[in-house]
């Protein structure tokens, strides 16, 4: 019996010696209390673990043996109704039979009130057996979680207080509908002329004279659209000023939408559409996911929170889809590193197996430190997440306003908020783009059979490639790094000169060779910081020759034109973003190492490529580009010197 948990000793290190269960099983068991609950850590760690074991021997023996069929045996739309292949409508069964669509459901609305890292290392797995799978099987439980969160937020979830319950919400029937596998959830957002431009967005919102809502227009590429509730995000107001491209987020609101009634049971079962799917997208990969155009025509809808309120509760579910992204694409990196490692061993070349010859053994030795790095943000970015969210949601809701212990809690789901906001768009970016590199690598070191149907590598390449496009591209996640990480060094300078102080000082003189070559990487990083920020401040750093850095706060933080100011680190955003992702590896793998020697290894292993990328990334960032931006700012392709005597 094949079990993809057990045969993993990384996945293992985090469950059994990294990840601090006890927050988290405490704030999970709190937030959802019920009779049923465990009655000790380590009463729940086992029952994760038994749950972990099990999932990996079912995706091992039941999804990873038939990714090949899937991939090859299309789903069809049949009068407007997506139907799936027997193979995956098999697999779809047994994953109800399972009830895993209710991991991380509170337990009075069906589900087992496991945390989120737990539904996210599962996925891990799901992933390395069929992406695709997992990402329909994600659609359930995902959005069921969505809804109660949603509801929270907008005040119309109940608990007792004492002993804290929940007693109702207001989305119950659907989520323990999904619950029990009796149907999707999706989220639409993309329209044609509009993906990454969320402010473009057309598909409207109208409300009637008594309050009813409905939503026209049509979306695209939705994933699982063919399930029956949707989260679709729709304008409700015009944009203020035609001309800010921004303003129009704050027009958009969130309703969930049921796309189809039914009536009647078994035989009987008659389904009426209230949304129709246009087609199906004919994709290259992920091809046991349903990915649907949806039309709606005054199609019923109930707005969640208030109407403006639409691009705030985006947010929300965004967040966690990022971080089951950076699962997604682990799981893919671990299938073609194994895929790539089982190959070389027994494809032989020139006298020897060839992952005995040096540039093959350089890419599989890359690809298994970069699969621990990937695994030590996204382990990290999911905890906070959680943190954030669990723990906001007992203090806004168990906690009694101006108490104590609604401050504290208050205060830390603030630090988890910002640690979850640094990680989650560097392990989007980082674990999609290596996903790619990876599966490219693992078709690479297969020869010619790689370009064949045979193995299945060409397979996890098409897969891979759309990681760095959907749940925000991976340009959209350099911006986002980018301009956070601008923004905090404006917002506090001196902190930012302290940093690079404390950088160079402890890559010089710290007793640790590794911990010395960790603070270096830092100041490396640093000092691509700050020559973004120089030079996206030029004009207001003028005037401030002679004042020390750690007092610029003022000039830097007013009067800023987004257009002008930020084009020379908008340009660099993914180098940066790069550097950063580096960072954050080796400060993780940093902390582990000191408490487990044996994760030392890693790190060393993860600091010898990145260092010298490290290097390469900052001579680029500070050496290239300004032609460019002459270029685009309409000043034509002129030289250096030209440009200079201009
Ligand atoms: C298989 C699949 C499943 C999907 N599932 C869903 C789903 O469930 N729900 C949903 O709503 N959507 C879904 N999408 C849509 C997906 O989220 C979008 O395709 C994505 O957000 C990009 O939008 P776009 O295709 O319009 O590209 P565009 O926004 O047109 O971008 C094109 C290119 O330009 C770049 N770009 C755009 N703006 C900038 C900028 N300011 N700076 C630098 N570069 C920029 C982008 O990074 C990209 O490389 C899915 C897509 C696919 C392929």
């Amino acid at each position: 019996m094949a079990n993809f948990y057990k045969d993993n000793d990384d996945l293992r290190f985090y469950v059994d010696k990294w990840i601090d269960w006890q927050p988290l099983v405490a704030i999970t068991e709190e937030s959802f209390a019920d009779d049923d609950g465990h009655d000790s850590l380590e009463d729940a760690l086992e029952f994760y673990k038994d749950l972990l074991d099990m999932v990996g021997n079912f995706v091992a023996d039941e999804i990873a043996p038939h990714a090949a069929k899937i991939d090859a045996t299309p789903m069809e739309l049949v009068d407007g109704e997506v139907i799936f292949p027997d193979v995956l409508q098999t697999i779809f069964d047994k994953i109800k039979a399972l009830e895993l669509h209710g991991m991380c459901l509170p337990r009075q609305l069906g589900g087992m009130n496991c945390p989120l890292m737990l539904y996210m290392l599962n996925s891990e797995m799901f992933a390395r057996a069929d992406v695709s799978t997992m990402t329909h099987h994600g659609f359930h439980g995902g959005m069921a979680m969505a809804m109660l969160v949603y509801s929270l937020q907008e005040g119309t979830t109940e608990f007792e207080l004492d002993p804290p319950r929940l007693v109702k919400t207001r989305f119950a029937d659907a989520i323990s509908e999904i619950a029990r596998g009796e149907a999707w959830g999706c989220m639409d957002i993309t329209e044609p002329d509009a993906g990454s431009d969320m402010a473009a967005l057309r598909c409207r919102g109208e409300e009637d004279a008594d309050g009813n809502w409905t939503v026209t227009g049509q979306k695209i590429f939705i994933t699982s659209g063919h399930g029956k509730y949707h989260f679709v995000i729709a304008r409700t107001e015009d944009a203020a000023d035609p001309n800010d491209p921004f303003a129009g987020l704050k027009g958009l609101s969130m309703f969930l939408v049921p796309t189809y009634e039914e009536t009647g049971r078994g035989k009987n079962k008659k389904r009426k559409r209230l949304a129709e799917i246009g087609r199906l997208e004919e994709k290259i990969g992920h091809k046991g996911s349903a990915t649907c155009q949806i039309h709606f025509d005054k199609t019923p809808a109930h707005l969640i929170g208030e109407r403006g309120e639409g691009f705030k509760y985006m947010l929300l579910l965004m967040n966690n889809a990022r971080v089951g992204v950076g699962f997604e694409s682990i799981g893919l990196c671990e299938a073609a590193l194994r895929m790539a490692k089982e190959y070389a061993a027994e494809r032989r070349s020139m006298g020897k197996t060839i992952d005995q010859h040096e540039m093959i053994a350089d890419y599989i030795a890359e690809m298994e430190a970069d699969v621990v790095g990937l695994r030590a943000i996204a382990v990290e970015a999911c905890y906070h997440e959680e943190m954030n969210q669990k723990v906001s949601m007992v203090a806004e809701h168990l906690l009694a306003e101006g108490s104590l212990d609604r401050a504290r809690r208050d205060k830390e789901a603030r630090h988890h908020k910002a640690t979850a906001r640094r990680m989650t768009p560097l392990l989007k970016y980082l674990a999609a783009e290596k996903a790619v590199e990876m599966a490219r690598r693992c078709m690479q070191i297969h020869g010619g059979v790689g370009y064949t149907k045979d193995y299945g590598a060409e397979r996890l390449l098409r897969d891979a490639l759309v990681m760095p496009i959907y749940e925000g591209t991976s340009q959209i996640q350099a911006l986002m790094c980018m301009k956070d990480t601008l923004g905090g060094i404006m917002k506090n300078p001196q902190e930012f000169v302290r940093r690079i102080a404390q950088a160079r000082w402890r890559s010089l003189s710290a007793r640790d060779p590794l911990e010395r070559r960790f603070a270096k990487l830092q100041a490396t990083s640093l000092s691509a910081q700050q020559h973004l920020i120089t030079k996206t401040a030029t004009d207001k750093i003028k005037g401030l020759r002679g004042v020390p850095m750690g007092k610029w706060q003022h000039a830097l933080t007013k009067d800023w034109n987004p257009k002008k100011d930020f084009a020379y680190a908008m340009l660099h955003a993914e180098r940066l973003t790069r550097i950063l992702a580096d960072e954050l590896v080796c400060e993780l793998l940093w902390e582990q190492a000191q408490a487990h020697p044996e994760r030392r290894v890693w790190l060393e292993r993860y600091l010898d490529r990145a260092e010298p990328r490290a290097r390469f990334l900052l001579d680029e960032i500070t050496t290239t580009g300004e032609r460019l931006l002459r270029k685009l700012a309409g000043n034509g392709e002129a030289t250096r010197e030209e440009a200079a005597r201009a």
